[in-house]
């Protein structure tokens, strides 16, 4: 447990959390869509600082960072704002959080002297949303950034700028999951919100202030694979970006745990990459 940041108080001890775009109200004793924020008696609490669910070395470039081949640590932690039910991690995103709640706690300053004790110098956190996990992401990026490591953050987009303002200094590169254009096929995706636009807003944040990052979006079938909406990304992303932006997109795979949707098929990702192309961007990373 720790005193979250970005919070305000009222009078009546509600409790404003602006770390992500639901800007959740939280009167004493409720928990944030997120899962890991909560109104304390008047003060907002992280209930899983310090609680990693998942480290994997993984590629660069198959996480979505373009060009990059060397290895990253990526680190998860508990809770998301989001609840897709095409979620890989959706046990400690958003089904089972109670079952992480007493488990070991790692400081930030351990976790990265492991790293260094394994010869690793690049790490990432991802998985589930690092924004809503803000306290601990600070606390290990600013640590990782004095000890000369490259840093990044996979990200649903959904943050708020005050946010972002607090992260971006230890970040060297982002990579935006966008999961759907449309309204109808953003809430589709992520089971609780149809506010893509704010995704996009903030990807124009980061190209604002010249932020290295790449945009990746996992297809599943018959949620955000239509030709409507591959057509709409990839439109936006010339407009936007330019010609030669970088987008990866990724085939949904099941789980074992997850049979909601289908595998998404060969065909369809390179029906998705003629649309791409057809509509002007040059660059199409399939994964
Ligand atoms: S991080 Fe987002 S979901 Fe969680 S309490 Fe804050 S505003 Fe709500």
């Amino acid at each position: 447990m720790k005193r979250a940041i970005l919070f305000r108080c009222r009078e009546d001890r509600a409790i404003h959390c602006f770390t992500c775009s639901f800007k959740c109200e939280l009167r004493p004793g409720e928990t944030g869509k997120c899962g890991v924020r909560s109104n304390i008696g008047g003060d907002l609490i992280q209930n899983y600082y310090g609680i990693i669910s998942k480290v994997a070395l993984k590629k660069g470039v198959s996480i979505g960072l373009t060009d990059d081949e060397g290895m990253w640590c990526v680190v998860g932690t508990v809770g998301c704002n989001f609840k897709c039910p095409s979620c890989r991690y959706g046990d400690f995103a958003y089904e089972n959080l109670l079952d992480y709640r007493n488990r070991e706690i790692t400081l930030p300053d351990k976790l990265i002297e492991d790293m260094k004790i394994k010869g690793i110098k690049k790490v990432a956190f991802g998985f589930n949303e690092p924004f809503i996990q803000i306290e601990y992401v600070i606390d290990t990026l600013s640590i990782a950034k004095r000890e000369g490591f490259e840093t990044a953050i996979l990200t649903n987009g959904f943050f708020t700028k005050d946010a972002f303002e607090l992260v971006n200094p230890y970040v060297d590169r982002y990579v935006v999951y966008v999961k759907a254009f449309t309204s109808h096929s953003f809430k589709l995706y992520t089971g609780n919100t149809w506010r893509s636009d704010l995704v996009f807003e903030n990807i124009l944040v980061l190209k604002d202030r010249n932020c290295r990052f790449d945009i990746a979006t996992i297809l599943v079938s018959g949620v955000n694979d239509s030709v409507f909406e591959i057509r709409s990304v990839a439109r936006w992303i010339l407009f936007n970006l330019g010609s030669d932006f970088v987008w990866h997109i990724y085939p949904f795979k099941p789980t074992n745990r997850f049979f909601v949707y289908p595998p998404m098929s060969r065909d369809k990702i390179l029906k998705a990459l003629d649309i791409a192309v057809s509509e002007g961007l040059t660059r199409i990373y399939l994964h």
